[in-house]
């Protein structure tokens, strides 16, 4: 317990041994989640992952099969949902149609009888961004407009945590886009713990301080957006968060910083960072971005592994980079993604080439799974 260590009472929100049943099938396996408060954490799996289910926990819109849910030193795990100082913003704004938007974001209050409506809802509109629109109705506005008039409605019951279930998943990618940044500075403006569910890698990464990432009902990963990034620890969480090459390999030699890894009979350098034993099977992997390509013979200047008799099989111009596939001497296609400086040396189908990499770029996986 950090918090405790300090004598500080921790005040985030805390899921221990969380479990959720649903007759036979197990949807959330004895879950483990520290949420600190004033972060904005993202809950990041494929459909089916049980995300949902543990925000609907958290909301008290389910109840866990075991297991405790605690917010700061608030035992929550069988509150009744408006108990919790939790709301939800759901992909469904469900707005009123027939109130105007200041009717609203003024509805919660309203019901709790406050004085102060006028000026709290003036408040929350001007925090998303609606000040000039208090008085149309939820059909005359767009569709990021009435995600953000939710936002507003869940914001002013003040509650600790905000809870987000794919809220931007009914816009079109480039509203998505917008309403990613916006929220981020609305989170960062009002200091609340935004818990976000979603399965767009890149909407967690872009938004989220913390980012945990769910595969069949556990976590297999926690981490800063980085840190998931660069280093992977499975290959789920390799694939699931950006592309990964992916080599099979034997683990020759090891020192502190590099251990040697034979992948088809060409050895490269990777990272030592887990325990694996000489004899192991693993996985190399490295991101597309990482890989350099070259003539062959043309000795790139990464220091350490360079991989000759590739051939490229496949070349795509998509803007910012030149993205090539390349078939390697083992029979594999590994992808490699050449930002496009205006400077470099363009590469067509059918050419020989050689792919270079520096050793720290790569992780070593293990073997234990699949690579999918
Ligand atoms: P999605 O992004 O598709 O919503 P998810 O990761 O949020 O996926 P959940 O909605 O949490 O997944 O569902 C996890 C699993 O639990 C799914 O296989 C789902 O079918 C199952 N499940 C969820 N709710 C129920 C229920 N009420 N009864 C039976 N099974 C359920």
């Amino acid at each position: 317990d950090p918090g405790g260590a300090r004598g500080a009472a921790y005040d985030g929100l805390r899921l221990r041994s969380v479990t959720k049943r649903f007759a036979t099938f197990t949807a959330v396996d004895d879950l483990d989640l520290d949420v600190p408060a004033g972060s904005f954490f993202a809950l990041l799996g494929p459909s089916g992952c049980g995300k949902t289910t543990t925000l609907r926990m958290v909301a008290g819109l389910e109840t866990p099969t075991s297991g405790s849910i605690t917010l700061g030193e608030q035992d929550i795990t069988w509150a009744k949902p408006y108990r919790r100082p939790v709301n939800t913003v759901f992909q469904s704004y469900a707005l009123f149609p027939h109130l105007d938007i200041f009717e609203n974001v003024a509805f919660g209050l309203r019901r709790r009888k406050r004085k102060d409506v006028k000026e709290k809802v003036a408040e929350m509109l001007d925090l998303v961004e609606l000040g000039s629109q208090a008085r149309k109705k939820p059909a005359q506005l767009s569709g990021g407009q009435q995600q953000r008039v939710a936002l507003a409605r869940a914001l002013i019951n003040e509650p600790e945590v905000l809870l987000l279930d794919e809220p931007l998943g009914a816009l079109d990618l480039k509203l998505r886009r917008g309403m990613q940044i916006e929220l981020k500075r609305i989170q960062t403006e009002v200091g609340l713990t935004f818990v976000h569910v979603t399965h767009d890698q890149e909407e967690a990464m872009t938004m989220a301080d913390t980012v945990a990432v769910m595969n069949a009902g556990v976590i297999e990963q926690m981490g800063a957006p980085a840190e998931l990034y660069e280093n992977p620890r499975s290959t789920f969480v390799a694939n699931f968060l950006g592309q990964s090459n992916l080599v099979a390999g034997t683990v020759v030699s090891r020192s502190a910083d590099l251990t040697t890894v034979d992948m088809h009979g060409i050895q490269v350098s990777v990272p030592t960072a887990r325990t694996h034993t000489d004899g192991d099977a693993g996985w190399v992997g490295i991101r597309p971005e990482k890989v350099l390509i070259g003539e062959e013979g043309a000795e790139l200047d990464a220091p350490g592994n360079t991989i000759p008799g590739g051939v490229v099989t496949d070349v795509s111009f998509v803007g910012v980079s030149t993205q090539y596939l390349v078939r390697m001497p083992w029979g594999q296609e590994l992808q490699v993604f050449a930002q496009n400086t205006g400077r470099q040396r363009l590469f067509t189908t059918g050419e020989r080439v050689e792919l270079s990499w520096r050793p720290e770029y790569a992780f070593l996986l293990d073997a234990a799974q699949d690579a999918s």
